[in-house]
């Protein structure tokens, strides 16, 4: 199938490695011109470099906190107006509810809800003006059944989904589609470093804490990085256009709803 975005121009936050950089390869991979952009810049520079070399592609790298307004800024210096934006950012760290400050929680609202947020402000107003765009936001499946050692994402989330669900239908006349992914279990460093947490805390090696996770999932493994990015591709795709602020669920049937 051609998804017709071939030579549309996409900002794809938080990339260079895990769900942004399956997001990222599978946008080159059908003819999108990249602004990725991490943190830490000789990781990001490896991986533009690798979908430039996969894919042939121009694939601009930002190193940037994107969850600062001087991150923001510097990335859209980059692309101005994007056709495609993807957010995306680190998730918060486990703990207890009762633990939580009010650092901690302006830090996961700062790079949960409010990043995302200031990010589709800056680009909207010109997909709205030119008719087409499309926004796509990695959220996470605690959004659909709560993870509760991970309450600051939970919280910080759940906002974000109110904000889409709002938004999406103020723009989407114009051609424009805000939707989220959920993703349960994918195997990329953020699923090892929970196994690592799980493995420490009941005195097991990681491998038997992934795999009795594993056991929890409907098809018995871990997602990945590809198939989550293939499924950002066809949201961003001309044939995605009557999906507008929905929350889809790439988590092996593991959360246990019924819709
Ligand atoms: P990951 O493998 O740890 O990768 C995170 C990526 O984001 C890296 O490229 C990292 O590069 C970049 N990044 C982190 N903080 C950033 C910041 N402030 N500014 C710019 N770039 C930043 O994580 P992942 O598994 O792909 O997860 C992506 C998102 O999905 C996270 O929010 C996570 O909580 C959520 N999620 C993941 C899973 C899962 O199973 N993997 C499940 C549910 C939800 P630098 O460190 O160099 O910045």
């Amino acid at each position: 199938m051609d998804l017709g975005i071939g030579g549309k121009r996409a900002i794809v936050c938080a990339a260079s490695r895990g769900l942004g950089r399956g997001c990222a390869e599978a946008l080159a991979a059908v003819g999108v011109e990249l602004v990725i952009n991490a943190r830490s810049a000789p990781a990001l520079e490896e991986t533009a470099a690798a979908i430039r070399a996969r894919h042939g592609v121009a694939v601009t790298a930002v190193a940037a906190d994107i969850t600062t307004p001087e991150g923001r800024a510097a990335v859209l210096a980059a692309c101005a107006e994007p056709d495609i934006l993807v957010n995306n950012a680190g998730g918060p760290p486990p703990g207890i509810w009762s633990d939580w400050s009010r650092d901690d929680f302006i830090r996961a609202l700062d790079a949960n809800l409010l990043a995302p947020i200031a990010m589709m402000q800056a680009v909207l107003p010109a997909m709205t003006e030119r008719g087409w765009g499309r926004v796509v936001n990695i959220t996470s499946a605690a959004v659909r059944a709560p993870i509760p050692a991970l309450g600051l994402s939970n919280t910080a989330r759940t906002g974000l989904t109110g904000f889409v669900a709002g938004t999406s239908r103020q723009v989407a006349a114009r051609g424009v589609t805000i939707n989220n992914l959920l993703p349960g279990i994918h195997a990329t460093d953020r699923a090892e470093a929970l196994d690592r947490g799980v493995a420490e805390a009941e005195g097991i090696d990681i491998g038997e804490a992934r795999r009795r996770r594993e056991a929890t999932i409907p098809v018995r493994r871990y997602g990945t990085a590809e198939e989550f990015g293939a499924t950002c591709a066809f949201l961003c795709s001309v044939h995605a256009g009557y999906i507008v602020g929905q929350n889809i669920l790439l988590d092996g049937g593991a959360t246990n709803i019924t819709i």
